[in-house]
């Protein structure tokens, strides 16, 4: 059983990196944005709860978040190990964490700010959990998404002012869990400045030794 956390500011690649781990792995990427994103979209209770504080910028409460991934990870699919993507984004969700299940490697993806807010700007995403950028991984048919054909967009919270405001969070509430976990022993620092392939590899190459056999 591997269960990765990906960890990195807004923008970073986690779930660029989550869902090519998905795919070669066949562990889960739980990505807590888009089942909120979903919620938000199918008008439930939980989505109108979330939307507000998401529109804003702000971290959704950790009430509404630890439940929902208490409930996503005791899934059969999980059995064999599980991709978290955003998800612990600040202490208390971390501690949470730790009551039901153990870490085995927490990747922290690390991005110059201005980069960041680079990325997010031209971010373009799709329904279906695909991301894409306009520069650094267009679709193949501009505004298209290459694997379902749906129309891509861009996240209302991915504009610069949305942006900044993020970066702050997560400065402030996410950024003490590099700390956290690294006193844990299962800390490991990516450079994400680098092609999306190569960052890819060397995500891998630290993966523990039972994932890769
Ligand atoms: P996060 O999930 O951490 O917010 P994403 O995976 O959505 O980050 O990536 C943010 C944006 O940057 C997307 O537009 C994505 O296509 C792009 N991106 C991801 N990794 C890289 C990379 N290594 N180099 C350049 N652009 C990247
Ligand atoms: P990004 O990929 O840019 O890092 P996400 O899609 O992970 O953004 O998250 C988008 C928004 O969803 C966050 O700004 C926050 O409002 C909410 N959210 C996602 N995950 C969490 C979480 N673990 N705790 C609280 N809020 C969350
Ligand atoms: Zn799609």
């Amino acid at each position: 059983m591997t269960n990765v956390i990906m960890l990195g500011p807004p923008g970073s690649g986690k779930g660029t990196q989550a869902e090519r781990l998905s795919h070669t792995y066949g562990w889960p990427q739980i990505s807590t944005g888009n089942i909120l994103r979903h919620a938000i979209e199918a008008k439930t209770e939980l989505g109108l709860k979330a939307k507000d504080a998401m529109d804003a910028g702000e971290l959704v409460s950790d009430e509404i978040v630890d439940g929902i991934v208490a409930e996503r990870i005791s899934h059969d699919d999980c059995i064999k190990g599980f991709i978290l993507d955003g998800f612990p984004r600040d202490l208390i969700q971390a501690k949470a964490l730790d009551e039901i299940r153990k870490i085995d490697v927490v990747f922290d993806i690390r991005v110059p700010e201005e980069e960041l807010v680079e990325r997010l700007s031209m971010r373009r995403v799709c329904d279906c959990g695909e991301t894409y950028h306009l520069k650094y991984n267009p679709p193949q048919k501009e505004g298209v998404c290459n694997s379902c054909g749906r129309k891509l967009y861009h996240r209302e919270d991915d504009k610069v002012e949305t942006i900044r405001h993020r970066l702050q969070v997560y400065h402030s509430q996410t950024e003490p869990l590099i700390h956290y976990y690294s006193g844990k022993g299962v800390l490991v620092d990516i450079d994400g400045t680098k092609h999306i392939d190569d960052v890819f590899k060397n995500i891998v190459s630290n993966l523990p030794d039972e994932a890769k056999q």
